[in-house]
């Protein structure tokens, strides 16, 4: 685990580690330029801002060489200069007077729109270099590190991208900019990698330790080498070696799927390369509804999802209401433990039409798409209630049917489990909630939540070996598989398939494909024999050999 992860807008494809180096330059409270007057200093910083922009300009090549030259343009603006001696003329300082009239261009620009609103970056970089050059004789010295570092900064200007030299520079991050801005443009040019709009990025400090993951738009504080491992691709390498013959992942020993839960997310997680979907949470679609969807308006919003995911295949769960997410056309009254209450399939003795309506919708919508669609019931604690829930699957022609183990009771009765459904999947989240008596929703329980618990692990080992046993699929759709180490020891304990939110599906990825069935079986039955997450956790890692430094 990192201690922090920051995102923003990632630019090119290669991740990185590395030390920070910060480049904070001052701005603008200088005294350069000479004792003369306020208009003289303004002068003299937008002259010389202008005469460095032109000779960067004249040593570079495209396209930071136009970018230059346009900037350096901008700082000879006859309007501009007017605006900043308009400025101190009205009894602005030099600094004071640069500032606002490149704020008050800019902002003109900005509302112009298209081509002008582009520009407004342009003067604003211009007039924070002039200010620069009123407290410095530089424009502020890049830093410059024995080892190649990763430049950390609040916002680059061209004029400081263009002299980046990429073997000095492992990545860039900004707070500021955005992924068509010029510094984005520059570090793409240069094939330097870059996390820019990177909010809370000041937070990040000199000599700190960082991994940047433009794929993932994500920069992480005193990452662990593992981490760097899974996301850089040296899994390529390990290939190249011959080190990984028959990987989980391409021997289709494995199958990664997505977790979808609002269908404003659809777009992405359909665009996520991933084998479908693994969780449906359909109660998030209907959250805020007080009366209960009809099959069609139903069958309409499962349509959109399965024709998202035509030709792979879907998981759908039938409404979890309960606990934290209730459903008030499913709610009857207050529950002392709502947690331990009315929760899930269990809806179904005082709403059994609500459930007949939803496989009704399922199968409808199914029909008309091309995804091959499984079905599953959340909260199942009973053989016979996953027997009941099947029967009433078939009733409605869903051919696959199958239940979560979400209750240890039920991990417990797996193998007879197994002989009632078409596949199970378990809920690793609730899954230790149950077996740990800890309420998910606590944060001062989490060291119990921790789904590195080898007696969770014990759970579902239980439930792989008797899917196994069955040849029946055994997915986990709990957050345990999102962690990629665990989800090596989870295809041990003999997971076939995996489902995590989009952004977990590339480490994921990486992990199941660095790994062969052998190696998880041994970090799966590493975990089990840990004494705790924290040794389960660092056994495996050590073993797979993604321990940090
Ligand atoms: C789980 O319990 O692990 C699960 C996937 O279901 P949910 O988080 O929606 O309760
Ligand atoms: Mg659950």
């Amino acid at each position: 685990m990192s201690w922090a992860t920051y995102r923003g807008v990632g630019i090119g494809n290669l991740c990185a580690i590395g030390e920070v180096a910060r480049f904070d330059p001052p701005a603008g409270v200088g005294h350069h330029g000479g004792n003369g007057s306020d208009l003289e200093r303004a002068v003299y910083a937008m002259d010389e801002c202008a005469n460095r922009l032109e000779s960067l300009a004249a040593t570079s090549s495209p396209p930071a060489s136009e970018i230059l030259l346009a900037q350096s343009l901008m700082a000879r603006d006859p309007a501009f200069r007017d605006a900043v001696s308009a400025e101190v003329a009205g009894g602005s300082p030099a600094g004071v007077a640069i500032k606002s009239a490149a704020d008050r261009f800019a902002n003109q620009l900005q509302a112009l729109g298209g081509y002008f609103a582009e520009r407004a970056r342009d003067v604003a970089d211009v007039g924070a270099l002039a200010l620069r050059l009123l407290g410095s004789d530089t424009l502020g010295e890049l830093p410059v590190r024995e080892s190649a570092c990763v430049l950390v900064a609040k916002d680059l200007s061209p004029a400081d991208t263009v002299g980046l030299d990429p073997a000095k520079i492992l990545a860039i991050v900004t707070e500021g900019g955005g992924p068509t801005s010029h510094t984005s443009v520059i570090a793409r040019a240069l094939g330097i990698p870059a996390v820019v709009g990177c909010g809370g990025a000041a937070e990040i400090a000199e000599g700190d330790r960082v991994l940047v993951d433009p794929v993932a738009g994500e920069v992480l504080l005193q990452p662990e080498v593992s981490e760097w491992l899974l996301r850089s691709g040296r899994r390529e390498a390990r290939r190249a070696q011959g080190r990984v013959k028959g990987d989980l992942i391409s021997t289709g020993r494995v199958e990664l799927l997505v977790n979808v839960g609002a269908l404003d997310e659809l777009p992405v997680v359909a665009a996520a390369e991933s084998g479908g979907v693994g969780l449906l949470r359909t109660e998030f679609i209907f959250l805020n509804r007080v009366d209960s969807p009809s099959v069609e308006e139903q069958a309409a919003v499962y349509g959109e999802v399965f024709a998202a995911f035509s030709g792979r295949k879907v998981v759908a769960r039938t409404l979890d209401s309960g606990a934290d997410k209730p459903l008030a056309f499913l709610r009857r009254g207050e529950e002392p433990n709502p947690a331990l209450g009315i929760r899930g399939v269990r809806t179904r003795s005082s709403a059994p039409q609500v459930l007949d309506d939803q496989l009704s919708a399922f199968h409808q919508a199914a029909r008309e798409s091309g995804c091959r669609l499984w079905v599953m019931a959340p909260m199942v604690a009973t053989t016979i209630e996953a027997r009941e829930f099947v029967s009433l699957c078939r009733k409605h022609s869903l051919k696959s049917a199958g239940v979560m183990v979400e209750v240890p009771a039920l991990a417990l009765r797996a193998r007879e489990v197994m002989a009632q459904v078409d596949f199970v999947s378990l809920g690793t989240n609730d899954l230790s909630q149950y077996a740990f008596a800890a309420d998910r929703e606590l944060g001062q329980l989490a060291a119990l939540l921790d789904p590195w618990q080898p007696a969770l692990l014990e759970l579902a080992g239980m439930v792989g070996s008797a899917g196994r046993s069955a040849g029946k699929p055994v997915g986990v759709c709990g957050e345990a598989a999102s962690d990629p180490a665990l989800a090596v020891v989870l295809a041990g304990l003999g997971a076939t398939s995996l489902s995590v939110s989009a952004r977990a599906l590339p480490p994921v990825r990486e992990a199941l494909s660095a790994v062969g069935i052998r190696e998880a079986r041994r970090a799966a039955r590493a975990a089990l024999v840990a004494g705790s997450a924290q040794e389960a956790r660092q056994e495996v890692l050590e073993l797979l050999g993604w321990a940090s430094r």
